[in-house]
Formats: structure tokens, sequence, C-alpha cells
């Protein structure tokens, strides 16, 4: 009990009350910079998922059990939240790690033995089926790709990335009876943007608050009751509204940092705050 008063007292005292990602993340955007156009008179908020199912997460080279656990969680909370969505009509984002919809991986040069090895075990896992993606079909989601193996494209060569972005989009063609137009990079590492333009992507997650392309929509916040609960979040919209004169947030996360009650209570904070939501298309118009 007093450790909790003299914490939060601390916490007070350090950063005006917010966890202190928040307060950072207020500090910079208290200021107009990048080329960004944010709304004016409006206020929204873009929910961002990426799903990977742990697939080829940094996990895969030192813990699997912790990639298949997360994998798991994802996998139970994905149904359920995109149903909420879709029945409370919340425009919002979702890209994928286009092998989850390849059933015939063949491309030995971009796996490894071992975790080939891993994808024929956990196939159920690392999967969407027709089911999933015709649940992700059904919504005014705005579905787009976070790479084919979510390897990071700073680590990939010129070569790799082409090979990477034509897997991608040719197996994303074929399920989904569309092009993607908006790319999360994953671990938000981006490279080879020109390649990445080529195939089609015409907007994807910047590493940053100020961007400095007009192809990039400004990094946002992560979307994660550990470091964004309902207190926090309800004081960032209104600091924000304070701050400017209307506002684009980007609150990017996965299926597993939340379940659908999580994410219910604080779809509730944001509406209440008075903001509403859209996807990254309907806002930029492409
Ligand atoms: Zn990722």
């Amino acid at each position: 009990m007093i450790v909790d008063i003299l914490r939060r007292a601390k916490r007070n005292l350090l950063t005006g009350g917010f966890a202190k990602t928040v307060s950072l993340f207020l500090t910079d955007i208290g200021e107009e910079k990048g080329v960004f156009q944010h709304p004016i008179g409006k206020y929204l908020v873009n929910l961002s998922f990426d799903l990977e199912f742990g697939f080829g997460t940094t996990f895969w080279g030192q813990d699997i059990e912790k990639a298949l656990s997360y994998g798991k969680i994802s996998r139970t909370n994905l149904t359920p939240i995109v149903n909420f969505l879709r029945e409370e009509v919340i425009p919002a984002n979702v890209q994928i790690v286009a092998a989850l919809l390849d059933s015939d991986i063949k491309t030995t040069s971009v796996f490894n033995a071992r975790q080939q090895k891993m994808m024929r075990e956990q196939a159920n896992l690392f999967r969407l089926t027709e089911e999933d993606i015709a649940i992700l079909k059904s919504h005014k989601l705005e579905i787009g790709l976070h790479g084919y193996s979510h390897r990071h494209f700073t680590n990939l060569s010129e070569t790799e990335a082409e090979k990477e972005m034509l897997l991608a989009t040719e197996i994303f063609q074929k399920k989904f009876h569309n092009q993607p137009e908006f790319m999360a990079f994953p671990k938000n590492d981006i490279a080879h943007t020109d390649i990445i333009r080529k195939y089609g992507i015409k907007s994807w997650r910047s590493d940053k608050e100020h961007t400095i392309s007009r192809f990039g929509v400004p990094l946002g916040h992560w979307f994660a009751p550990g470091v964004l609960g309902q207190n926090d979040l309800k004081k960032l919209l209104s600091a924000i509204k304070e701050m400017r004169q209307g506002y684009f947030l980007h609150l990017w996360g996965h299926f597993t940092e939340m379940d659908v009650d999580v994410l219910e209570r604080l779809v509730e904070v944001i509406k209440e705050a008075g903001w509403e939501f859209t996807t990254v298309k309907d806002f930029k118009k492409y």
C-alpha cells in the first residue's frame, strides 16, 4: 500500500501522472514537424494490428516456447476481436505476415531447415484458414502486409526484399482478391521502400512520430494495456485535444496484448473522449 502510494507519487513527479512512454510521446507530438498532414477539426484513432502468430519473430532464434505461446494467445484472440470490430462497425487495419496464407511453402531460401520443421509441426497455428480469411474480409478492415517471412527488411539484400514482396503480394492477391496497400514493416525496421512501392504499397507505418516521407504514417503509440491502460489512454486523448487542432493517432499492436474484453473497454474510452475510428486508406484516400 505504502509502496503503491510512493510509486504513484514518484510517477506524478517524473511524468506528470502519465506512464513514461505516454509522457515521452506527448512531449514528442507537442511539436508540429515532418510532412504528415494531420486532420483539422477531427480527432481520429487508427487501430492497427500486426498479425503474425509469433511466426518468424526474434523468439524463433532463441525461445521457441515463447514464440509458440504468443502464437496461441494471438490465435485465441483473433476471431473474437475481429468479430467485435465488425459488430461495432469499427474501422481498423490488420497487417498479415503473408506466409501464414501460404499452404504451399516451398521457399527454402527464405526459411531454414529448422524453421520449416517447426512450420510443419505447428501447421495449425501458423496458418490462416479460409474461415479466418472470410472473417477478415467481411468487415471494412483494411488488410495489409507485415512482410512474407517476418524477416526484418533492414537485414535483407535488395534481391531478398524483392523476393519477400513478390511472394507476399502474390499469395495476398490470391487469397484476398485485391492488392495490399498498407504495410507495417516487421519490428518497424524500415528499408527498401522503393521496392515496397513497386509492389503497390502506398503507405506504411513510420518508425517515428515526425515522418519525413510522404508515404509514412506517424508511428503513434504501442496499443498494449500494460503501457497504455484505460486511465493513461483517457488522459492521452484529452492531452492531445488540448495541444492540437485535430489529430490522426495510430495505435498499433498485436492480437497478443489483449483479449476482446480489454479491447472493448479501451474502445469505450476512445468513444467517450469523442474520437472516431478510421483506416489508413480511408484517411489518406489512396
Ligand atoms: Zn511483427
